[in-house]
């Protein structure tokens, strides 16, 4: 008799839950869980970014490649960029409006004493110059997917510019594609091994005391997270890439949870591709907008600065004006640009945004100690976002395709 498989998508399911219960067992002593068992999960997120730069390599490359077209590259790039500004700058507002609604029941901190060591934070013209390689191998090297997406790009043209002598090339790209795609497959289906050793040992280490205070900040933010992704991308995927709502979500189960665990968009990147092509995305689609979203749509990164940002000003005594609170959306949509899509960005960019409004950096402090907690729940509302667009933008290139060949003169 054969043995009915059970879906990845189930497996994952009962791996975070099964990582959430064992890490509960854990908490208040969690050296065997970090010891032993984080290990495994951060050898299977690098085996995810192992697979990820060549993915994104070579499905951009095919992608140009069948597309043939440059221009249709454009119209997609557009779309996709209106996509994202337009959801971050929706998801800045929500927290804003979130956080001023919370804000009289926010426990207030009392900030003396507290510090924080702002990092480095790129200008707009160095990240600028930042995108354009200056070697071949620093991109691949660094996992630089910006850099990855102008190198891919770059070959793309160039291999169809060189017409018939490009075709070898193309040829060798395709199988190139294919020996990715089984290579993310055998790796994929560590998946619920990876969740369960990545989860547990956040829930060990930070177990519910650790909210203490802050619960009704992470709560807020929280709700900025669910209300986002139910509302925006819920009506987003329905009206523009014609797939149902709740479709959608069972879909991306996986990358979602994978997100959560993970904390890392560039991670859940192989996952994404996946699940988005699953629910009908076109793989060459995908695999330009996932990447370039896994590196510069951050929604969820946008609330949840939003909402730090309202919370530091409240423990400051700082009452802020709506001049401020617009500044913070326009700074919090350009730092979730500027966020890079590994754990823990997020909080650098936000000095970006403290700093737009005179807010003392060292309030950062104030909220550094459950980052992680944050940071999942963004990291998934992130991914998810990038997941909607895909689905969106092929479904607006499959009706412009149709439009544009009712329009050719019959031969
Ligand atoms: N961890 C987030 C991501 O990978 C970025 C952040 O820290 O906000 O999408």
């Amino acid at each position: 008799m054969k043995q009915k498989k059970i879906p990845l998508s189930l497996q994952i399911f009962l791996a975070l839950g099964l990582g959430i219960a064992v890490g509960m067992a854990f908490t208040g002593n969690p050296t065997f869980a970090v010891s032993y068992i984080k290990p495994f999960g951060t050898i299977f997120l690098n085996l995810l970014k192992f697979v990820v730069v060549p993915i994104v390599f070579f499905s951009i490359l095919s992608g140009i490649i069948s597309m043939s077209d440059i221009r249709k590259v454009g119209s997609i790039g557009v779309k996709t960029l209106v996509y994202y500004t337009c959801t971050t700058a929706g998801a800045i507002v929500l927290a804003m409006f979130l956080a001023n609604l919370f804000k009289g029941f926010f426990t207030v901190i009392d900030p003396t004493g507290v510090t924080f060591e702002p990092g480095e934070t790129a200008s707009f013209m160095d990240t600028l110059v930042d995108i354009f390689p200056s070697n071949i191998i620093a991109p691949f090297a660094n996992a630089s997917m910006l850099q990855v997406i102008v190198a891919a790009l770059l070959f793309g043209f160039g291999i169809l510019a060189a017409g018939e002598k490009g075709r070898p090339a193309a040829a060798l790209v395709d199988s190139l594609t294919e020996v990715c795609m089984k290579v993310m497959d055998i790796i994929l289906r560590l998946s619920p091994i990876g969740v369960f050793c990545l989860i547990l040992p956040v829930v060990a280490e930070n177990g519910p005391q650790i909210l203490g205070n802050l619960g009704l900040v992470l709560l807020c933010a929280y709700i900025g997270y669910f209300l986002h992704a139910v509302i925006v991308y819920s009506a987003t995927v329905k009206a523009l890439g014609g797939v149902s709502p709740l479709a959608f979500f069972k879909g991306m189960f996986p990358a979602m949870a994978m997100a959560f665990s993970s904390a890392s968009s560039v991670g859940t990147l192989p996952l994404n591709l996946e699940c988005t092509e699953r629910l009908g995305a076109r793989r060459d689609i995908a695999s330009f907008v996932l990447p370039l979203g896994a590196t510069i749509n951050m929604d969820g990164t946008a609330i949840y600065q939003g909402v730090c940002a309202v919370f530091i000003a409240t423990c400051y005594g700082v009452d802020l004006t709506l001049g401020q609170m617009i500044t913070i959306v326009l700074t919090a949509t350009l730092a979730s640009i500027g966020t890079a899509g590994v754990p823990g960005s997020g909080v650098v960019m936000l000095t970006m945004v403290l700093e737009s409004v005179n807010l003392p950096v060292a309030g950062i402090g104030l909220v550094i100690g459950v980052d992680r907690i944050f940071d999942m729940g963004r990291t998934t509302v992130n991914i998810t976002g990038d997941a909607a667009c895909a689905l969106v933008v092929s479904n607006l290139e499959k009706k412009a395709e149709a439009r544009r060949a009712a329009r050719r003169p019959r031969a």
